[in-house]
C-alpha cells in the first residue's frame, strides 16, 4: 500500500475542494458571524503567511489563549499546516501555571482573546520566549495594552499574502498540537499530538459505532477548544465538511440552548457541569431542541439521573465517552449493542453511565497486583491503554516513568471490565480532584495547609458535588498545644492568596487523626467516608 502522509493540510484540502459552501456559525463578542468554509480555509492561508511573516518557524510553538470561535479554528488548521505546533492554552489555570507552561512549551506567539489579554499583561515580564502577542478581536482598534509587540489578528490577515499555500514538507509524525495537563503535583505535564494522531483520531470520530459525525450533522462544541482539542471535534468537523457552531466568549445554558434551537444542532459535547446546567435552562424556558440526535459527556462521570432526564423528557438520545489528554482523548464510549436494544430501563441507564466500550484502534486492560483483571465486572484494576493517538511520552521527558510502562499508558483510573467489554471507572490513584471538568491537585492544597504554623497534617479528599461533580473538603490535625483555636475562615484566608478561587476548599474539616495505611500513607477512600458521614452526603 503506499504510504501517503496523514497530515493536517491535507485534511483541509478536502475541506476546500468539497465543501466549499458549508458553514462556520461563530459566536464572538460583537455577535454571531457567518463563515462559508471557502472564507475559512482562505484566513487560515493567510494566517499562515502572517505567521510566518512573524518568523514563525516549522517547529516552532503557537499558543493560543482563546474561547470557542472561528480565530480558533483558523488557528487549529493554520499552525500545524505551516508545519509549527499549536499550544492551546488553558487560561482557567493560575497564574503560576501558566507562567510555567508558556515557557516550557517556549511559545514563540501567542494569540489571546481581547477579553483574555488583561491575564497576560498581568504575567507578560515573566514569559521568557514571546516574540510577539496577536489580539484577537472584531474591534478595528486595539485596546490599549503594554504587551509589546502586539498585532490585531485581523489586520495581520488584511495585509497577508493571498496566494500563500501550506508546504508539503511535513511528516505525518511531526508534532502538531501540545496540551498540558495536570500534575498531580507541581507542573502540569505537555502532551504532543502529532499529525497522524490527530487524523486517526478523526477519522474515529466518524465511525458510526463511536460518534458518527458527519457532513450532515451540526456540531457545537461547548468544551474548550484548549481541553484536549475540544475533544479533537473541530478537526473531525472541518475535515467531513460538518457545520460547526461556535458558542463563543463567556458562554451560559441559556445561550447553549438559544443557539442549539436557532441553528438546529445535531450534535454538541461538553462536562457534565454544562449538560447539568442545560437542563436546568431547559426546565425554566421553551426550546426546541428536536433537532439533537445525540449530546456527548466526557471528562468525568456522567451521572445517570441527568442521563435519564435527557433521554424521556426531552428526547434526547446520551453518549458517555472517556478519554484523557493523553488520549487525544477518545478511549471508550457507552454504546447500548443491537441485542441489548429492550433492557429494561434501569438497567441501559446503569449501562449508559458506565465508560463505555474502547473504540476500533485502541487497545485496554486493565491490571493489579494478581495480573490482567478478569472480566466479570467485579474484579477492579488500573486501566492501560495503547494505540496509534495515545501519547508515549510526556513533553521533554516530565513524570514520564510512572505514566508510561512497556508500550501501555497507566492511566490512573481504576476499573472494572464487565462480560461485553464494558469499563467502568470505580476509583482513581492519581490524586486529583475533578470540578466541573477542571483539575485541582489535593497535594498542592494539602502542602499549603501544612505550611501553615498551626497546621500538623492536612489532607484533602473530594466529595461529590451536585454542580461540580467534586469538590475538595481540607480535613486538618492542629499541632498540640497551636497557640489559638484555628478557624476554617482563618485557614480560607489563609489560602486565598496562593490558589485560584474554584481550587479552594468548600469545608474544613479538624480532626484528631487522618486514618492512614501501614506504611503511613493518607487512606483517602476511608477518610472520603468519614467526611461524608460527617457533612452527611
Ligand atoms: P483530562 O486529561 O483532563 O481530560 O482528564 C482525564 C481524566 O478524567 C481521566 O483519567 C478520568 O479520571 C477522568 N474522566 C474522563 N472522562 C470520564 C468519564 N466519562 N467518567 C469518569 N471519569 C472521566
Amino acid at each position: 500500500m503506499m504510504d501517503t502522509q496523514l497530515t493536517i493540510a491535507s485534511m483541509i484540502k478536502r475541506t476546500e475542494q468539497y465543501f466549499p459552501k458549508k458553514e462556520v456559525i461563530s459566536r464572538t463578542q460583537n455577535g454571531v458571524q457567518l463563515f462559508t468554509y471557502k472564507d475559512t480555509v482562505g484566513r487560515m492561508k493567510r494566517l499562515g503567511s502572517a505567521l510566518e511573516s512573524l518568523g514563525v518557524k516549522k517547529g516552532d510553538r503557537v499558543g493560543t489563549l482563546a474561547w470557542n470561535h472561528h480565530r480558533h479554528l483558523e488557528a487549529y488548521f493554520a499552525v500545524p499546516s505551516m508545519g509549527a505546533v499549536l499550544h492551546t492554552i488553558n487560561f482557567r489555570l493560575s497564574k503560576e501555571h501558566l507562567i510555567y507552561i508558556i515557557n516550557h512549551a517556549e511559545n514563540k506567539i501567542l494569540l489571546i482573546d481581547e477579553d483574555l489579554f488583561p491575564l497576560i499583561e498581568s504575567i507578560k515580564d515573566e514569559l521568557k520566549t514571546v516574540e510577539a502577542y496577536v489580539i484577537m478581536t472584531d474591534n478595528e482598534r486595539l485596546p490599549e495594552t503594554s504587551l509589546q509587540p502586539v498585532y490585531s489578528y485581523e489586520q495581520l490577515l488584511d495585509k497577508a499574502d493571498n496566494t500563500y499555500e501550506f508546504t508539503t514538507k511535513i511528516d505525518e509524525n511531526d508534532p502538531a498540537g501540545i496540551c498540558y495537563t495536570s500534575g498531580t503535583t507541581g507542573k502540569p505535564k505537555g502532551v504532543i499530538y502529532t499529525h497522524r494522531g490527530i487524523y486517526l483520531h478523526s477519522m474515529a470520530l466518524g465511525m458510526t459505532d463511536t460518534l458518527a459525525l458527519s457532513e450532515a450533522d451540526v456540531v457545537l462544541p461547548v468544551v474548550p477548544m484548549f481541553h484536549v482539542n475540544a475533544w479533537g471535534m473541530p478537526f473531525a468537523a472541518t475535515w467531513m465538511g460538518t457545520t460547526q457552531v461556535f458558542p463563543g466568549p463567556n458562554m451560559t445554558p441559556k445561550i447553549i440552548a438559544e443557539m442549539l434551537e436557532e441553528y438546529k444542532v445535531t450534535f454538541s459535547a461538553g462536562v457534565p457541569t454544562i449538560w447539568l446546567g442545560l437542563l436546568k435552562e431547559l426546565e425554566e424556558g421553551t426550546y426546541n431542541t428536536s433537532s439533537l440526535r445525540a449530546l456527548l459527556c466526557g471528562g468525568s462521570a456522567a451521572p445517570k439521573g441527568m442521563i435519564h432526564m435527557f433521554e424521556s423528557k426531552y428526547g434526547i438520545p446520551f453518549l458517555h465517552g472517556y478519554g484523557m489528554t493523553e488520549t487525544s482523548p477518545l478511549v471508550s464510549v457507552t454504546r447500548v449493542k443491537s441485542y441489548q436494544s429492550d433492557l429494561p430501563v434501569d438497567e441501559r441507564l446503569e449501562l449508559l453511565s458506565k465508560q463505555g466500550l474502547v473504540v476500533p484502534g485502541i487497545e485496554i486492560k486493565a491490571v493489579n497486583e494478581n495480573g490482567e483483571v478478569k472480566p466479570d465486572g467485579k474484579d477492579m484494576g488500573e486501566l492501560l491503554i495503547r494505540g496509534p493517538w495515545i501519547a508515549d511520552a510526556y513533553y521533554k521527558g516530565d513524570s514520564n516513568s510512572d505514566a508510561f510502562q512497556n508500550g501501555w499508558l497507566h492511566t490512573g483510573d481504576v476499573v472494572t471490565i464487565d462480560e461485553e467489554g464494558i469499563i467502568k471507572i470505580v476509583d482513581r490513584t492519581k490524586d486529583l480532584i475533578k470540578s466541573g471538568g477542571e483539575w485541582i491537585s489535593s497535594v498542592d492544597l494539602e502542602n499549603a495547609l501544612m505550611a501553615h504554623e498551626s497546621v500538623f497534617e492536612a489532607a484533602v479528599v473530594s466529595i461529590p458535588d451536585p454542580k461540580w461533580q467534586e469538590r475538595p473538603v481540607a480535613c486538618i490535625v492542629l499541632k498540640d498545644g497551636a497557640q489559638h483555636k484555628v478557624t476554617k475562615d482563618e485557614i480560607m484566608e489563609y489560602l486565598r492568596p496562593q490558589f485560584a478561587k474554584w481550587w479552594l476548599p468548600d469545608e474544613v474539616l479538624f480532626m484528631d487523626e487522618i486514618p492512614k495505611t501501614s506504611v503511613g500513607k493518607f487512606l483517602k477512600a476511608k477518610l472520603r467516608e468519614q467526611v461524608e458521614k460527617q457533612l452527611v452526603i
